[in-house]
């Protein structure tokens, strides 16, 4: 037996201290959602929202930083027409049996039940609800063509795959691989329907068939490869399929069966799985370590019978208390267990209730807090607290005014949680005084926490995390920047000549450059859209001319240490040290007559110069390769990484960010850095995206 230590319970909306908290409102925007009344926010990994109404359009947010300083909402709006709302996978199996007999055979709650669901009746009713949307998930891989992958889930248990590339407004159907068909005829045994007289057995009978929620495995590696699926079922089954890198293929499949019944939520977090069922029950599973695939119990968190199917939940991990803190929905009440990471499985509880009908939103703003909002339009900070073996919750309002006339639909919290998404709908029936206002979601981006979004980029850039990964910091940044009361400090920020070449170049001067180069874009952005800045921009476009320069030779400088440090070069290698060279040379001659001692810039780009003129002549010599003093000035299509030439070619690899094309062959890219280096953009320290063209 475990046990369980109740924290204390609060009853009623009670405030901890005055509501003073503030987010301050960043941007804003709205979506085109059938039916807002009936949606949740489905489900956001980070930079990416999946939203789901009524109806069966999958519409999806994509957080990204190239937005215009005239609309600044940071979000790319995705769409997918209703395309699998006709699909009934389940018809298959009902036709197959005489309904009408066991409509007959009912008593009257068998029969309610029968008529009540459409997923059993279709097939012979005249009138069939049209398919609803239940989820849309995206897969936490790529697929290898670096397309985004989703998969969403209708009513009558048909599950779509679809992708897109990255910014694309449009998702397109995957029909490869059907899930539904290839678990009912393929997974399943076959039944003699010849025994399906009664209720109990037709349910028997439809239900292992019924996905009624799904998942996808998170998987950490940065590499292109399988994607695990985890199935919910209405006989309450749990089944992973692994599916091939190009989802056309299932490898591999295990059931699970469990003691729950309809399966109505699956969360994925790390190596557990919170699964809920429609009765209101609540499990957490724990997937064992590589090599097995059958989840395994680890406690039932939530065992009683009261019908409230868990429909939102967060789990989140603390390094400090070295546990995880799994926070649950059920209606009013937000319900909290901590769990060691490591050993026992003792988990102690908290709870309290927000207030209002039902909790509509729910996000982490860290480790230990959360943001919950109401369908009553509140909108709340929950902070666990955890101290001396117990927990309590404690909950303080957040104050916005346009709560007043929304109500809180969605909420979801940025990768780095510096931001987070609020989805609001009028309250208000008079207020929607045109159709397509009663369609309207609307959306407001607000900070979380006082720090600045530049610091915070600073602070935690990787070398190895490509830019990508920090969308939510680098959208902050250009909000800020677009703000009237930054722009000095902004068009100030790192002067060029606080950069010092002398010594040996190295990966964190490279950052510095590169965040540098970040800023002056969005500066130049700015200045290209309001009148009274135009006069900047020619300043900015030599700056920027002279930081390219740096920071491809830095680039350079980095790539030729890195091989002057190896006993053999590979032929690649030598291709693109007389390459690089070139390029330098090429780049110190355009500074030199580009930039005299006249302007502004003169004495920066002559010191410069002079700097890496001598580490490039030394690296000349360590390498062995003669100096060319004058390169051709051919206008060659070239490798922003290697310099190499690029021939012309239907396959394209450009990065993400900054579209500097590079060559195809990843292979030989990886040459040129030490192993296990993931290859970012030099310039921009975005990663690579492939175009391929199918012919
Ligand atoms: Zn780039």
């Amino acid at each position: 037996m475990t046990k369980v230590t109740e924290g204390e319970i609060s009853h009623g909306v009670q405030d901890v201290g005055n509501s003073n908290l503030e987010f301050p409102i960043l941007a804003k925007g709205f979506v085109r959602q059938d039916s807002v009344h009936d949606f949740i926010n489905s489900d956001s990994d980070g930079d990416f929202i999946a939203l789901s109404g009524s109806k069966s359009d999958v519409v999806t947010l994509e957080l990204n930083s190239k937005f215009m300083v005239v609309d600044p909402c940071p979000y790319l709006v995705a769409i997918l027409d209703s395309y699998a709302a006709e699909t009934r996978p389940l018809d298959v199996l009902a036709s197959r049996v005489d309904l009408v007999a066991i409509y007959d055979s009912c008593d009257v709650l068998e029969a309610q039940h029968l008529a009540l669901e459409p997923a059993y009746t279709a097939v012979c009713s005249v009138a069939v609800p049209p398919a609803r949307l239940i989820t849309v998930k995206r897969a936490p891989k790529q697929l290898a063509n670096g397309n985004l992958l989703l998969g969403s889930l209708y009513t009558y248990g048909s599950l779509s795959l679809i992708s897109k590339p990255a910014e694309y407004s449009r998702w397109n159907p995957l029909e490869e691989l059907n899930i539904a068909k290839t678990l009912r005829d393929t997974l399943l045994p076959k039944v003699n329907t010849a025994k399906i007289v009664d209720f109990k057995s037709y349910q028997e009978y439809i239900d292992p068939a019924w996905i009624t929620m799904f998942a996808w495995l998170p998987d950490d590696s940065n590499t292109t490869g399988e994607h695990v699926l985890v199935l919910g079922t209405a006989s309450g089954s749990l089944w992973l399929l692994t599916l091939s890198a190009d989802v056309k293929t299932l490898l591999s499949h295990h059931e699970t069966k469990t003691c729950l019944s309809r399966i109505c939520h699956i969360q994925a977090f790390q190596d557990l799985l919170l699964v809920g069922d429609s009765n209101g029950l609540i499990h957490l599973y724990q997937i064992p370590a590589k090599g097995s695939k059958t989840p395994t119990l680890v406690k039932p968190l939530w065992e009683k019978a009261d019908r409230m199917g868990l429909q939102m939940a967060v789990i989140t991990e603390c390094p400090i208390k070295d546990c995880y803190y799994i926070t649950c929905c059920k209606a009013a009440l937000l319900l909290t267990w901590s769990m060691p990471r490591t050993g026992s499985t003792e988990c102690l509880k908290a709870r309290i209730y927000i207030g209002g009908m039902k909790i509509t939103g729910l996000c982490s703003l860290d480790n230990s807090s959360y943001a919950a909002g109401t369908a009553g339009s509140y909108l709340h900070r929950v902070q666990i607290i955890h101290e001396n073996n117990q927990l309590s919750l404690q909950m303080q309002s957040i104050a916005m005014g346009v709560l007043q006339d929304f109500q809180v639909m969605g909420l979801s919290t940025s990768r780095h949680k510096n931001l987070m998404t609020l989805f609001l709908y009028r309250n208000k029936e008079y207020m929607s005084e045109t159709v397509p206002q009663k369609n309207q979601l609307l959306m407001q981006v607000l900070k979380v926490g006082n720090q600045d979004p530049l610091a915070q980029l600073i602070s935690h850039l990787e070398s190895n995390n490509p830019m990508n990964h920090y969308t939510d910091l680098l959208a902050e940044l250009r909000l800020h920047v677009f703000a009237e009361e930054n722009w000095q400090r902004y068009m100030d920020y790192g002067p060029l000549d606080s950069f010092q070449f002398t010594d040996s170049a190295t990966e964190s001067q490279l950052q510095q450059l590169q965040i540098k180069f970040h800023v002056l874009q969005f500066v130049i952005r700015l200045q290209t859209s309001h009148l009274q800045l135009t006069v900047h921009i020619q300043k900015s476009q030599d700056e920027l001319q002279l930081l390219l320069a740096m920071l491809n030779i830095t680039h350079i400088r980095l790539r030729l240490q890195f091989i002057g440090s190896l006993s053999m070069r590979t032929p690649f290698q030598e291709q693109a040290t007389k390459c690089m060279f070139e390029e330098a040379h090429r780049l110190m001659n355009k500074i030199k007559t580009d930039f005299s001692e006249k302007h502004v810039l003169g004495s920066t780009a002559n010191a410069f110069v002079e700097q890496v003129d001598n580490h490039i002549q030394l690296l000349h010599k360590n390498l062995g390769i003669p100096v060319i003093a004058n390169p051709q000035e051919k206008q060659l299509h070239r490798c922003s990484v290697s310099l190499v030439e690029i021939s012309p070619s239907l396959e394209r690899r450009y990065c993400s960010l900054c579209d500097r094309q590079i060559l195809f062959e990843l292979e030989n890219l990886r040459e040129l850095y030490e192993s296990g280096r993931n290859l970012t953009c030099p310039v921009c320290h975005g990663s690579f995206a492939t175009e391929m063209f199918n012919v």
